[in-house]
């Protein structure tokens, strides 16, 4: 693996995914992308992963809650993580990989969502499973990048991937496009699961690139957990702030 790598280095040198500048060692970013990127570190809430502004929490061995969570008796996500914020530099590379050919920056991705989930692997999840796309969004977009995301995440967690229990039942309209409540009622109805026996008391990673408003992660969720899953981890690249 280790040649082979060097071989595809000589021809094809790594190069940062973000400018395009050639880099040293193959780690996804150049020094000074990296810098721009907000990634979302300790203290956060354990639960939610929503960064805490104070350093009170960095105490070792104690998983602390934020507020909101310490109130939800019936949690729908066992824990929810992501890598880094969303905004405007990390729009840039998440849109990149979304639309053009740039599949090779999957594998990176994937590295930087598997460190994210440092703390969902050792609850050992039996499955990982992308939010999914409809076909004929797929026709458009030739790809799904979260299944992509998925492939390599797989591969570098050594859990399994299951493409095909979850799927989307309508062509909704893309959610970027709509707010609050038409947000909610676009996605009604719009996931199913379709091999429930393969759902039925498993612990289950979610995966999507981006968490906005997390409508689309609960949705999963909630016909996940209908079908019978056990436990929902949600595993994004980015979150909004809020
Ligand atoms: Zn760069
Ligand atoms: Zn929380």
């Amino acid at each position: 693996m280790g040649v082979f790598r060097n071989f595809i280095n000589m021809i094809l040198p790594p190069r940062c995914l973000k400018c395009g500048k050639v880099l040293a060692v193959q780690n996804g970013l150049c020094a000074d992308c990296f810098k721009q990127i907000s990634f979302i570190s300790d203290p956060l809430c354990y639960r939610c992963g929503r960064p805490f502004a104070d350093e009170m929490h960095l105490k070792s061995g104690i998983k602390h809650l934020c507020g909101a969570c310490v109130k939800e008796k019936r949690p729908l996500f066992a824990m929810r993580r992501s890598a880094f914020l969303y905004d405007e530099e990390s729009k840039k590379l998440i849109l990149d990989f979304k639309f053009k050919d740039k599949t090779f920056a999957a594998e990176t991705l994937a590295n930087i969502l598997y460190g994210a989930g440092r703390d969902i692997w050792p609850e050992n999840p039996d499955v990982i499973i992308p939010v999914p796309v409809h076909w004929l969004r797929l026709l458009k977009r030739r790809y799904n990048q979260s299944a992509i995301l998925v492939k390599y995440l797989s591969l570098r967690a050594a859990i399994p991937a299951d493409y095909s229990s979850l799927i989307r039942r309508q062509n909704t309209i893309p959610q970027v496009q709509l707010t609050g409540a038409a947000r909610r009622k676009n996605l009604q109805h719009a996931f199913a699961v379709k091999y429930p026996q393969k759902i039925r008391g498993k612990k289950i990673v979610l995966v999507d690139d981006v968490e906005t408003t997390g409508s689309t992660l609960k949705e999963c969720a909630k016909v996940l957990k209908k079908a019978g899953a056990a436990k929902i981890y949600a595993l994004t690249l980015a979150r909004t702030e809020n």
